[in-house]
């Protein structure tokens, strides 16, 4: 893929960059420059750019803004000690973005223009990836939309791959404290056929009320369940999760097409078979959470997803009841570090995970 590159003539000032990557929060503040490229059934992929950060006009019946057709990725940029940049396993965005994109029915776009578009924005945009102090890294978002100015209802023929980027503090500023759980037994966020697997907007604007309830009952995130039987764990809004047995046996609950196939589980999947762990990808049901924290056979539990990387489960909050938090958080934080080591460079990649 051919890049044209326009640079920004009013870049932001070192002084101001500084301020910024000082404490720059989540989402927030957006590099000089972003990427661009389009797709018509004719021509493919053409017209690829790196142009100055600025507001897209849209016609007001382009597709994406009606019927929702569009899908996302997130990932991150870390900065090493030696001042070298490096990605986590673009190649799984990449994937998962052509997966998402599927489901969709919109244009896969090959894994190496991806990685290609990635990178060459981090380059254009390096100085905006902050020093790896307190584990502050530069959030990646590409995103695919249907760009076409058409009100009726199938596949938009004109579609828009954009790459922004946006310097993120650390997650947890005040130290890392276990999150609350709060299970929703009114809402569910994928049935089996929908688009749960999928990284696309839909998915997140359906989690939000269920996540304002989880706020009213003064829980941190919110636990969905399986639509069929309301008896399964599947995930939290943006997270997968992951509980430790007593005996150092882990599970996570298998992928069967209602949840995100997070790039960090696969990673803790690996992980953890590598410091000994067994671990099984299966159903899980929530009584077995219930049962497990109260009898102690459950010692920890734990989400886990790009932003957080690994965060310690604490109380679980429902109609029924509370469930206390498990008894440690040992192996989460001993997981939670190894993780953190490779991507910022103090561990040997011994995965080939960076680039
Ligand atoms: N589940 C959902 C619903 C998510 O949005 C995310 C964040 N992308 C994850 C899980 C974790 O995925 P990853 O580890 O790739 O960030």
């Amino acid at each position: 893929m051919e890049i044209s590159t326009t640079l920004s003539e009013t870049r932001v000032d070192d002084a101001r960059l500084a301020e910024i990557l000082e404490d720059p929060g989540f989402g927030v503040h957006f590099t000089d420059h972003m990427f661009t490229v389009e797709w018509t059934p004719e021509q493919g992929w053409h017209d690829a750019r790196i142009t100055p950060y600025g507001p897209l006009t849209l016609d007001p019946a382009t597709a994406v803004l009606h019927y929702a057709q569009e899908t996302f990725e997130g990932m991150k940029a870390y900065r090493h000690a030696d001042g070298s940049v490096h990605l986590f396993r673009p190649e799984a965005n990449a994937e998962r973005m052509v997966r998402s994109s599927q489901r969709l029915a919109l244009p896969e776009l090959p894994v190496e223009d991806f990685i290609g578009a990635v990178e060459a924005l981090v380059k254009v945009d390096e100085r905006w990836v902050p020093d790896n102090a307190g584990e502050k890294s530069l959030y990646l978002r590409p995103f695919m939309f249907a760009s076409e100015r058409f009100l009726g209802v199938r596949p938009s023929q004109h579609v828009t791959f954009m790459v922004i980027a946006s310097p993120a503090g650390s997650y947890f500023k005040g130290g890392l404290k276990p999150v609350s759980l709060w299970l929703t037994e009114e809402y569910t966020r994928a049935a089996r056929g929908g688009m749960g697997a999928a990284k696309t907007g839909g998915n997140y604007a359906s989690s939000l009320v269920a996540q304002q309830e989880a706020s009213q009952h003064g829980c941190d995130q919110v636990v969905f369940l399986d639509a069929q039987e309301g008896r399964y764990v599947e995930e939290l809004g943006g997270m997968n999760m992951y509980f430790v047995f007593r005996d150092g046996s882990i599970v996570t609950p298998a992928i069967e097409g209602t949840i995100l196939e997070g790039i960090t589980r696969s990673s803790i999947i690996e992980l953890a078979r590598g410091m000994g762990h067994d671990v099984t990808e299966r159903r899980f049901e929530i009584d077995e959470w219930r049962r497990g924290v109260e009898s102690g056979e459950i010692v920890e539990i734990f989400a886990c997803g790009t932003a957080a990387v690994v965060s310690p489960v604490g109380e679980l909050r429902s109609a029924a009841g509370t469930t206390a938090a498990p008894a440690s958080t040992e192996l989460t934080m001993r997981i939670r570090q190894a993780l953190v080591d490779v991507q910022f460079g103090r561990a040997d990649d011994t995965y080939g995970w960076m680039r």
